[in-house]
């Protein structure tokens, strides 16, 4: 586990988690137990927050939002473990491969100063047995550099076919460590790292534009509460799939937290990003939530947004923090709609200089 807890409250948190687990009736899984480890701990506030604002309404955490949380909040660690030792391994196996080439390349010095020493002794002229004397010491030599080769061949095979399959690992786990697991979209840290990129783009070069788009799902506490959790999940999952579908070519989605979205829509002034939000909009109002079990027609749901475009140099927590008052601002007017984050003096004057 990659977080750090003093060693004497270990006991406590893993009786904590222990009682957890038996309490509610959990899977006693390596995955709840450190999940309610590290809830006791308090080393993940956000983990813990988002936790407590679930269970805020329901009396028992089932396995469900156990491993929701989970996928959510831990699941990256988890990967950068991974990656972690594939790193180790490679370290590993370049080693030997520098150990095995060290001692070829040793004894292929041996071997030539063995080949020169021969030359000389004959220079002289000599009898056959001498001859052959000499000739039995090099085809011995010889006979060990070949198996020295074909040692390094197969140990550089092997090492190769060790590469190949720890670059396809690290590659899975590069994709899943930008992947939210619930919905598939990009996570947070993808969001981060897509919007630092588009902006040092967009502030770089003249006449070059992006807008932002974040959204939250209407009331979806009284959904959960009225339909539970794993219904709540599932349309997580269609909101999700409807903002993907909805956006193409360079626009980028991700899952910016519980139950609010991300969109950038690079090349994208405010008026059409407009447009795009309310087409979105329009789009996750007209799915309707259907029970996978006994069909029924559950409710629909609905999505407030902000839409923010950004001024040149501003910083990015700025143009977020506006698309973020915007989408406030389209809550407070009524929910479903779309709002425009103005803006401020402040950022126009800072844009100018
Ligand atoms: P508002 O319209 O103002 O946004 O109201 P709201 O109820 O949507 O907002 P609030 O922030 O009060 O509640 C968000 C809820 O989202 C609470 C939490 O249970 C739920 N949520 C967050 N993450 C997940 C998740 O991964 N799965 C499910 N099912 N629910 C989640
Ligand atoms: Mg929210
Ligand atoms: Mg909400």
């Amino acid at each position: 586990m990659s977080f750090f807890y003093p060693p004497d409250k270990a006991d406590e948190y893993s009786q904590f988690a222990l009682g957890r687990i038996r309490e509610s009736g959990l899977l006693p899984s390596p995955e709840n137990y450190e999940l309610w480890f590290i809830y006791r701990s308090g080393s993940n506030p956000l983990m813990n927050k988002a936790l407590d604002q679930i269970l805020a309404n329901e009396v028992k955490p089932t396995n469900e939002i156990c491993k929701s949380i989970f996928d959510q909040f831990l699941r990256a660690d988890r990967e950068d473990e991974r990656v972690r030792s594939a790193g180790d391994k490679i370290k590993k196996t370049i080693s030997e491969v520098n150990t095995a080439v060290g001692s070829v390349r040793e004894f292929a010095h041996g071997y030539h100063e063995t080949l020169e020493d021969v030359g000389e002794k004959l220079k002289d002229e000599k009898t056959k047995e001498e001859i052959r004397a000499i000739l039995g010491d090099v085809l011995e030599d010889t006979r060990e550099m070949l198996d020295q080769n074909t040692h390094l061949e197969v140990l550089l095979q092997e090492s190769a076919v060790t590469m190949e399959k720890l670059h396809r690992d690290l590659e899975i786990a590069r994709k899943e460590a930008l992947t939210d697991a619930l919905t598939g979209l990009s996570n947070r840290k993808a969001f981060d790292h897509e919007i630092e990129v588009i902006a040092k783009a967009a502030s770089a070069k003249e006449g070059e534009i992006f807008t932002l788009l974040l959204m939250d799902i209407d009331h979806f506490k009284s959904f959960n509460d009225t339909f539970g959790h794993q219904v709540g999940d599932q349309v997580l999952r269609l909101v999700a799939k409807t903002l993907k579908d909805g956006v193409k070519g360079r626009d980028f989605a991700a899952r910016y937290g519980g139950e609010e979205f991300a969109i950038i829509l690079p090349f994208t002034h405010m008026e059409s990003a407009l447009k795009v939000a309310e087409f979105l909009r329009v789009n996750v109002a007209k799915k309707e939530v259907v029970n996978r079990v006994s069909g029924e027609r559950l409710a629909r749901i609905t999505i407030s947004v902000g839409v923010a475009e950004y001024v040149k140099s501003e910083p990015i927590e700025n143009l977020i923090s506006r698309a973020d008052s915007a989408l406030y601002a389209a809550k407070h007017n009524g929910r479903n709609q779309v709002a425009v984050a103005p803006v401020s003096t402040a950022v126009k004057k800072k844009a100018a200089s």
